[in-house]
C-alpha cells in the first residue's frame, strides 16, 4: 500500500467567477476538506492533492498541462461544487492525457430542510453542475469513471480506491520495458500481436533478446550469490530433496541470479520465456520465474508479452491488498454435471503470492523441452473470489476478457500433480463461461488475481481505451454474441466519431 502513496491524484474543483469571492472561498474550503478526507483515509491508496478551485478556461488548461507533465500525478478527481460552464473545459480536456474520475457528489449529505435558502442553493449546485460537466465529457467522447454518492459514503471511497489502483497501473505501463527471452512458441497464434500498436496504445515497449544474452548474465553469477539464493530457498519453502536434486536447485539458483541481474540492469518490469528457445540454459526456468513474479515482475510463458504486461499491471493494482496475483492457464476441466470446474496451472510458472500454504520446493521431470528436471514450487490456493483476465490482439483492436470466478477446494488431494494448482468455478458457470470465452477469442493464458475484482479491470480497460467483454453472473451466450457483433461495428466506426 505504501508504495502507491508515492503517486498523486489531484483533486480538481470546477466553478466560475459569477458567484463572487465569498462563495468561491467556501468552495475552496469545502473542496480542500474533501481532498484531505480522502488523503487521510486508510482506504485510499494514493496521495490526494488539493488544487485551488478552477474558474477560467486558462486555469483549467494550465492545470491539465501540469497534470500531463507531472510524473507523480496518475490521475484527476474532478468535482463540480457549483455550476462550471463546460465550454471552459474543452481546451483542457482536449489535451489531458491522464485518466480522470468524475466524482458526482455534494458537500452536504442531507438537504437542510428547515434552513435551506437561495444562498445554500447557489453554493451547492453539483446536481446540475455535474450534468453540465458530464455533457462536455460525453460530447468529447471522453472515457472516465463516474462515481455518484456522498464523499464519505463507503461505496464511493471503495470505487475511488479501485480507480486509483487502475490509474497507478496505467501510469506504470507508460514507458515500461518488457523483455522477451527468445521469441514466440512456434505456430502459436494468440500470444502474437502487433507490438508497435501495443506501444502506441498501452505505452509499454516489448523487445526480444537472444537467450545467449541471458546466459551470459547467468555465467557471471558468483558462488556466494548462489549460496545466498539457496539459503533463501531453505528458509522460505519446504525442502526435502536428495543431494542430486539439490544440485539441480543450485543450477536454478544460478539462473535466478542471472535473470535478476539482467532484468534489474535493463530496468524491465515484465518478461517472457519460451521452452522452445533455451539454448545454453540447462533447465526451463521455473522456480526463478515464480520468485520473480512474487517480487512484482509481470510474466508470460511461451513468449506471451501481452499477458506478461497484464500480470505486471494487475500486480501494481493489487499492491498491499490481501490475495495474490499470478500468470495462469486454464489447464484441464472437471466436467462432472454435479459441479463443473477448471483446474488452472502452468508447466511450472505459477506465482507463490497466491499460495495457501508454505510452498514445497520440488524437482520433477518435465516432459517437454528436453532439458534437465526443473525445480518448481508446488502449492494449493485458498478458497475465495478471483478473476481471470486476458488481452488479445483482434487485428483491428485489442480486446480484454474479464471473468470473475470462485476458487474452490479440489475434490480430493492431488498427490501426483507436480505443479502449483488452482481450482475454480467461473461465473456464471463453466458451460457459459467457457463458451463465451471461446466466442470472444480469449487466450488460454490469463492474469489471475484473488486481490482484484472485475471493476479494477473495467476501469483499467477504459483508461487504455480498449474493448472489454465481461463474462459474469449476468452473461448469457445470446447477449454475449450480440455484444461481440455490436462491438465489431462500434470499433470499426469509432475513429470517425469525434
Ligand atoms: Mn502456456
Amino acid at each position: 500500500m505504501d508504495k502507491l502513496k508515492e503517486f498523486e491524484v489531484w483533486f480538481i474543483t470546477g466553478s466560475q467567477h459569477l458567484y463572487g469571492p465569498e462563495t468561491l472561498k467556501q468552495v475552496d474550503d469545502d473542496s480542500s476538506k474533501i481532498a484531505q478526507y480522502f488523503d487521510k483515509s486508510a482506504k485510499i491508496p494514493c496521495k490526494v492533492v488539493f488544487k485551488p478551485v478552477l474558474k477560467t478556461p486558462d486555469e483549467i488548461t494550465n492545470l491539465c498541462v501540469e497534470a500531463n507533465t507531472s510524473p507523480k500525478c496518475v490521475g484527476l478527481i474532478t468535482w463540480m461544487h457549483t455550476f462550471s460552464p463546460a465550454k471552459m473545459w474543452i481546451a483542457g480536456l482536449s489535451i489531458l492525457k491522464k485518466p480522470f474520475v468524475h466524482l458526482h457528489t455534494q458537500f452536504n449529505q442531507d438537504i437542510p430542510w428547515k434552513t435551506i435558502d437561495m444562498d445554500f442553493m447557489n453554493l451547492n449546485q453539483s446536481a446540475h453542475g455535474g450534468r453540465e460537466f458530464g455533457f462536455i465529457c460525453s460530447r468529447m467522447r471522453k472515457n472516465r469513471k463516474v462515481i455518484v454518492g456522498h464523499w464519505k459514503d463507503k461505496e464511493v471511497v471503495e470505487k475511488l480506491d479501485i480507480w486509483m489502483r487502475a490509474a497507478c497501473a496505467w501510469n506504470d505501463w507508460q514507458g515500461m520495458k518488457v523483455a522477451r527471452f527468445g521469441d514466440n512458441m512456434r505456430e502459436v497464434a494468440v500470444t502474437e500481436g502487433d507490438k508497435v500498436e501495443a506501444q502506441k496504445k498501452f505505452g509499454y515497449s516489448v523487445n526480444g533478446f537472444g537467450v545467449g544474452d541471458l546466459v551470459a548474465y547467468i555465467q557471471k553469477a558468483k558462488p556466494a550469490q548462489i549460496d545466498d539464493m539457496m539459503a533463501q530457498y531453505k528458509k522460505a519453502y519446504k525442502v526435502t530433496l536428495s543431494k542430486k536434486q539439490l544440485e539441480g536447485v543450485r543450477i536454478s539458483a544460478k539462473i535466478e541470479v542471472g535473470m535478476r541481474n539482467f532484468l534489474e540492469e535493463g530496468g524491465f518490469k515484465a518478461f517472457t520465456t519460451t521452452f522452445e528457445d533455451l539454448h545454453g540454459l540447462l533447465q526451463l526456468p521455473g522456480l526463478p520465474v515464480q520468485r520473480l513474479m512474487a517480487d512484482g515482475y509481470g510474466f508470460g510463458a511461451e513468449g506471451d508479452w501481452k499477458t506478461a504486461a497484464l500480470v505486471r499491471a494487475m500486480k501494481v493494482m493489487a499492491t498491499g491488498m490481501k490475495g495474490g496475483t499470478s500468470f495462469m492457464e486454464d489447464y484441464t476441466y472437471h466436467l462432472n454435471p454435479k459441479g463443473m470446474k477448471v483446474l488452472g496451472a502452468h508447466m511450472l510458472e505459477v506465482c507463490p503470492s497466491i499460495a495457501s500454504n508454505k510452498p514445497s520446493l520440488e524437482v520433477h521431470p518435465l516432459g517437454i523441452g528436453g532439458k534437465d528436471d526443473p525445480p518448481r514450487l508446488v502449492f494449493n490456493v485458498p478458497q475465495g473470489s478471483g478473476v481471470n483476465v486476458s488481452v488479445m490482439d483482434m487485428g483491428n483492436r485489442f480486446r480484454m476478457l474479464i471473468n470473475p470466478c470462485k476458487v474452490v477446494k479440489p475434490d480430493a488431494d492431488l498427490p501426483k500433480l507436480p505443479v502449483a494448482r488452482v481450482v475454480w468455478q467461473p461465473e456464471p458457470n463453466l458451460k457459459v463461461a467457457a463458451g463465451a470465452w471461446i466466442l470472444g477469442g480469449g487466450a488460454h493464458h490469463t492474469g489471475f488475481s484473488m486481490a482484484l475484482n472485475s471493476e479494477h479491470m473495467v476501469d483499467f480497460a477504459e483508461m487504455a481505451d480498449i474493448e472489454y467483454l465481461m463474462i459474469d453472473k449476468e452473461t448469457t451466450i445470446s447477449d454475449f454474441k450480440k455484444d461481440i457483433r455490436v462491438n465489431e461495428i462500434y470499433y470499426m466506426l469509432k475513429n470517425g466519431l469525434v
